[in-house]
């Protein structure tokens, strides 16, 4: 049976457990996905402070000259109390003295020696950053199920957190099936082919921040299969390419069930990578992509990213998509669900005119695909459509002009 693109990811999604967890040193934890909420055992800022270098005031002092005797630097600890005619130099995050009631940036006020004239009207709290302004003690200020970014290493680190529970890295191993299949460190004959899938599949789980395990490629027979299968068996995903249609060779399928698979389904109604098949043993998942590259590369994209991200504890695992419009008019063959590689600048997209299952040259170069429903055979210029990004980083090779009006 052929199951559609949504039924196969409820599949995929059933199927994919979370992983187990570790705890890391903050610096160790980038790109996972946090285990629990990260809850403020203090205020941030933790303390009143001055967001300016200026003069901690009384408000009531506006519009008069006023005697200042003191200065409070960031890291001191003031003791003091302002009174009333005078004012207390200050810097930016020193802590606020005791009386003060708002802080006048140095660029405001008129200096005669140690005599300040104040300007006119000066708001109760002007540039003082009030404690837990930017986070509150007790609460949530990183959600378990959220990756971690830089930014909040940087939370992190401001709450003075040396470590966190995160779900540990997905293992994926990885396999090409073939007999004309040889690696591209090996010298080959004219009738022969480089292994490309199993690089790429390797390093795109890698840049999705799994760990990997290289087990080349296997030949077009049972036993060669079955060998690589045992040797992949401990992974949590183990993605092979080829054998899954109908050649005469096309043993991938039954060499994996002979080792215990239980196929969930074995075609879905997507052009290119209909033959696409998915099983489990146990916690590993198994995904047999077909050997064109291309069809392997969009079904990787839509299928083993969703695995990926379910297993990987994130809250917000599905696919989403960005709306846009056609950069040009584009036909295409309708009938089906198809996918389509392309290029988006930030502004518009536009599918790759030359792309077939087995090509690989539109890989490298696309940033984004889209799915058209099957009664589609024309995308006009201008039409709004939906694309999934592959790529987030989008830069422009001209400079151009970002500031809104
Ligand atoms: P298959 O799905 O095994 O029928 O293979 C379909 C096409 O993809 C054939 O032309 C294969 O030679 C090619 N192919 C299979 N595996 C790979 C691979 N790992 N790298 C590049 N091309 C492949
Ligand atoms: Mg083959």
């Amino acid at each position: 049976m052929t199951l559609s693109i949504t039924q196969a990811l409820a599949i995929i999604y059933e199927n994919s457990t979370v992983v187990s967890t570790e705890i890391l040193p903050i610096e160790m934890a980038l790109g996972r996905v946090m285990w629990e909420d990260s809850i403020a055992t203090f205020d941030l800022p933790r303390f009143d402070n001055s967001a300016m270098d200026g003069y901690a005031v009384k408000c009531s002092d506006a519009h008069t000259t006023v005697t200042c005797s003191e200065v409070i630097y960031a890291g001191d600890n003031p003791q003091m109390t302002l009174q009333k005619t005078h004012t207390i130099k200050i810097m930016t995050g020193a802590p606020i003295p005791k009386g003060c009631e708002a802080v006048v940036p140095i660029e405001n006020v008129t200096l005669n020696d140690t005599q300040i004239t104040l300007p006119e009207n000066i708001q109760v709290n002007a540039h003082i950053r009030r404690a837990g302004e930017d986070i509150k003690i007790g609460t949530i200020y990183l959600h378990k199920g959220e990756k971690v970014t830089a930014y909040s290493i940087a939370l992190l680190a401001s709450q003075g957190i040396t470590h966190i529970k995160v779900t540990r890295q997905i293992k994926v191993a990885v396999f090409g099936t073939g007999d004309e299949l040889r690696p591209h460190f090996e010298k080959i004959e004219p009738h022969q082919l480089y292994n490309s899938n199993t690089p790429m599949f390797l390093s795109r789980a890698k840049e999705l921040g799994c760990t990997v395990q290289y087990i080349g490629s296997s030949a077009d027979t049972m036993e060669s299969l079955e060998s690589a299968i045992t040797s992949a068996l401990s992974a949590d995903i183990i993605i092979t390419s080829g054998g899954v249609s109908m050649g005469d060779k096309d043993f991938t399928k039954e060499a994996f069930t002979n080792l215990g698979m239980t196929l969930h389904f074995d075609k879905v109604d997507i052009k290119p990578g209909k033959p696409t098949a998915f099983g489990t043993i146990g916690d590993t998942l198994i995904i047999n992509l077909p050997g064109n590259p291309l069809a392997s590369m969009v079904n990787y994209e839509i299928f083993v990213r969703a695995a990926m991200r379910k297993m990987s504890g994130m809250n917000a695992f599905y696919h989403t998509s960005i709306v846009t419009q056609m950069r040009d008019d584009f036909r295409l063959r309708a009938g089906k669900h198809t996918v389509r590689l392309g290029n988006f600048d930030g502004k518009t997209f536009m599918p790759f005119e030359k792309q077939l299952p087995g090509m690989l040259s539109p890989l490298a170069a696309a940033n984004a695909m889209l799915i058209t429903l099957p009664e589609v055979s024309s995308l006009e210029k201008n039409k709004h459509v939906k694309i999934i990004p592959i790529s987030w980083e989008i830069t422009s090779s001209e400079q151009e002009d970002f500031f809104t009006s």
